[in-house]
């Protein structure tokens, strides 16, 4: 199987992106029905009087959905008929539980049969997609040349594995690059230190970096320059965070939960700002924020939060998701930040969540019994290995 089909994948990223798009909009007539506004007709009715077409912001099988909730007025509501797939699923689930009281039901096969709700979105993000993308357009420019790349691209084994059999040479530390060869910056990014290395090493350097992850430098040089005592949240050992800590060694200082906060010796007189690595769950972000803002009461903040909306839209789609399903399947790799948080979030939803890296793993995770099984994947997980896990579900 091919696991990477890049024009496949930034097709999902575009459709993704729309998908996103209809959530924000979802987001939007969340607050109409708050105003109880028809969506219809205008009027405003009172949110008591509203009833909802209302569509989990997830697809089921291959059929996509758009994630809305239509609020409409009983008069508009009654002119219309709808049948959707969150019906349909709700429909399958009162169905399936009705099997259960009666075994003698009719159709055991179906019963049997888990239903399987696939998270949209889902998958690739643009960051990912743009890095692979620069990848192989890299590898086509320079046959038989080895392309360095310093780290994995995207903390995703497929996609490694493809470009390692591609030419593509993957190193952990920047000296183990011959001077002068063509290298790769990673989509996590590096410190500034490391770029010096580059130059240094005379290499063609070619940077990946996302640009989420760029501004998030670009505003710890700013609050660097602002003599700021700059706090980063996030996982100390992750590229990411190794990266943005280096833009200003002496003045970041990283914190990866509350309890860390309390330890922070900030001088007398001195402002604090926070950044955040671009892959946390935004309620760990929301629950170190809490702990800074009661220690330090002038906070400086970036324009808006550093978790970046590929990340935030897949953790409130699976978190829809796991309030549907009894088990939650995340695709992607043990070492992909966005994927785990993907798990924790399901499993602080209510579902029992497993994060699967390979078909092997996903062959050996017991599913029997689950009336509704819900899958996802992280943001570098290559969308043929959703398409394979999905067609082995299926059976
Ligand atoms: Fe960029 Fe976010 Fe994707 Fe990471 S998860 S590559 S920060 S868009």
């Amino acid at each position: 199987m091919d696991w990477i089909d890049i024009q496949k994948d930034e097709a999902h990223v575009k459709r993704e992106r729309e998908k996103a798009r209809v959530l924000r909009a979802s987001h939007w007539w969340q607050q109409q029905i708050s105003a109880g506004v028809c969506h219809y007709c205008k009027n405003k009715v009172g949110a008591e009087n509203l009833t909802m077409d209302h569509v989990v912001p997830v697809a089921r099988g291959g059929c996509s959905t758009k994630g809305n909730v239509v609020p409409a007025c009983k008069t508009c509501n009654n002119k219309k008929t709808y049948h959707t797939p969150a019906e349909d699923i709700l429909a399958q689930l009162e169905s399936a539980e009705a099997g259960e009281e009666n075994h003698e039901e009719e159709h055991p096969t179906d019963m049997e049969r888990p239903i399987l709700i696939i998270a949209e979105p889902h998958g690739f993000c643009s960051g990912v997609a743009r890095a692979i993308s620069i990848a192989e357009k890299t590898l086509a420019q320079h046959p038989g040349t080895t392309v360095y790349c310093l780290h994995e691209i995207v903390h995703n084994e497929h996609v490694v594995a493809h470009l390692e059999t591609a030419g593509m040479r993957f190193v952990a530390q920047i000296d183990e690059i011959p001077p002068g060869a063509i290298a790769l910056f990673s989509a996590h990014g590096v410190s500034p230190a490391i770029r010096a290395q580059a130059r240094a090493l005379n290499l063609t350097l070619i940077d990946a970096t996302c640009p989420f992850v760029e501004k998030v430098h670009a505003e710890v040089r700013r609050f660097a320059k602002e003599d700021c005592f700059i706090v980063c949240i996030g996982h100390r050992d992750h590229q990411e965070v190794i990266g943005i800590a280096g833009e200003a060694p002496d003045q970041v200082h990283v914190v990866e939960k509350p309890e860390d906060v309390d330890a922070l010796v900030v001088p007398d007189g001195t402002r604090v700002a926070v950044v955040s690595q671009t892959t946390l769950s935004t309620t760990h972000v929301e629950q170190v924020m809490k702990r800074l803002n009661s220690r330090f009461h002038t906070l400086q903040l970036p324009s808006k939060t550093d978790i970046c909306y590929a990340t935030r839209d897949r953790q409130q789609a699976v978190s829809t998701l796991a309030k549907n399903c009894q088990q939650v399947i995340v695709l992607g790799s043990a070492n992909s930040s966005n994927s785990r948080r993907l798990v924790e979030t399901a499993e602080a939803a209510g579902a029992r969540a497993t994060l699967v890296s390979t078909l092997e793993e996903l062959r050996q995770l017991d599913t029997r019994n689950v009336p509704c099984i819900g899958i996802t994947s992280g943001a570098s997980t290559p969308e043929s290995f959703m398409d394979a896990a999905v067609a082995y579900l299926r059976g």
